[in-house]
């Protein structure tokens, strides 16, 4: 089944398809199905009810968005153990094509954009061999428990990627451009910021697949002894990322692999200068952010976490999409869905 959001990026998704996808499935001898999106949450009601059996894959053609949409419709399943094994597809057509961007660097080939990606991730999806996906569990204070592939980011960046919608017809720019807005008016944000680190936690399987958050406690509590808590208290931004970009020309956790069982932990904390920001982001370009020794930039790489914004309200962002705005906890579930990637 193919999944399409005609409204993503520029609207030039069915373009996409008519133009590029149709043909490249039909001369794989690939037959689908495709589906146009009517309204936000349609795939999700959609996977969550649909008879799976019938389908090899789901393929998003969107921006990642449709991907975490599609996600949590297989998790709320009643047969989610056997629905989140369903091999996933993406291929970019929305304005945050993070994921694409991520499958196409860890086939090692050298970076693309645009329909370049498209034919990369394209060719991937004829060869259709899959890889482990790591999904990470996320808490929100109401209550409400939801899967992630790809981020969670509080402060600057989930502000550029909320503020930076009303820009969505110039496409993957649009966060260069709400970069530089936001930075105009750059601001601290206040919370606490608490991960058990990697090191303390090598086994990240739950024993049986049952994704109990079993490094969890409850949010009113303390975290338990073997957490590091980050004594800074001002931030600039909080980003814990899953796959290694963070957008189509933002690679922000090289290292990152689908299936590393690891939360790729980013914060900047308050004090560093808008120059010196723009600098990080400039770098980030191709990966290099960390190499600049920037004081300001800490990189740990974690199982769970926990973040308790102080600043009364503002944007939180999973997998890019905005989510409830207070604390928040994670962990991070290693390979429990399915990637078509190679
Ligand atoms: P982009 O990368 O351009 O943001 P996404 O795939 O992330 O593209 O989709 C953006 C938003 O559009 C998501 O929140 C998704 O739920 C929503 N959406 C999906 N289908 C439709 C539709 N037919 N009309 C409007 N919004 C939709
Ligand atoms: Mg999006």
């Amino acid at each position: 089944m193919v999944l399409v959001n005609p409204q993503s990026g520029r609207g030039q998704a069915m373009a996409l398809y008519n133009g590029h996808v149709q043909r490249m499935l039909t001369e794989a001898d690939i037959p689908h199905t495709l589906v146009i999106t009517e309204r936000p949450n349609h795939a999700r009601d959609l996977v969550r009810n649909a008879d799976l059996t019938q389908w090899d894959a789901l393929v998003i053609l969107s921006g990642d968005g449709l991907l975490f949409e599609v996600v949590n419709g297989l998790m709320e399943r009643q047969d989610w153990e056997k629905a989140i094994q369903t091999p996933l597809g993406i291929l970019p057509g929305g304005s945050g094509n993070a994921l694409a961007a991520s499958v196409h660097h860890y086939t090692r080939a050298s970076p693309v954009c645009g329909e370049d990606l498209l034919t990369s991730c394209g060719f991937q999806l004829c060869k259709g061999q899959t890889s482990a996906l790591d999904l990470i569990s996320i808490h929100l204070s109401s209550g409400v428990r939801l899967f992630s592939f790809l981020s969670l980011a509080w402060g600057f960046v989930a502000d550029v990627d909320i503020e930076s919608e009303q820009f969505r017809q110039i496409g993957d720019l649009r966060f260069l451009l709400g970069t530089l807005v936001r930075l105009a008016s750059l601001r601290v944000y206040q919370g606490k910021l608490a991960f058990l680190p990697a090191e303390n936690q090598p086994e990240t399987h739950s024993g049986e697949i049952k994704l109990l958050d079993h490094l969890l406690v409850p949010l009113d509590q303390p975290v338990p002894q073997d957490w590091t808590l980050v004594e800074e208290r001002e931030f600039v931004l909080v980003l814990a990322m899953f796959q290694s970009h963070l957008s189509e020309d933002l690679m922000a956790a090289p290292d990152a692999r689908s299936d590393d069982g690891t939360m790729h932990l980013f914060y900047v904390t308050a004090g560093i200068s808008r120059a010196a920001l723009l600098r990080l982001f400039r770098a980030m370009q191709s990966g290099t952010h960390l190499d600049l020794g920037c004081p300001h930039l800490v990189y740990r790489r974690a199982r769970a976490l926990r973040l308790e914004p102080l600043s009364p309200a503002g944007i939180m962002t999973v997998d890019g999409e905005r989510v409830e705005y207070g604390p928040v906890q994670a962990q991070v579930h290693r390979g429990v869905a399915r990637l078509i990637s190679s």
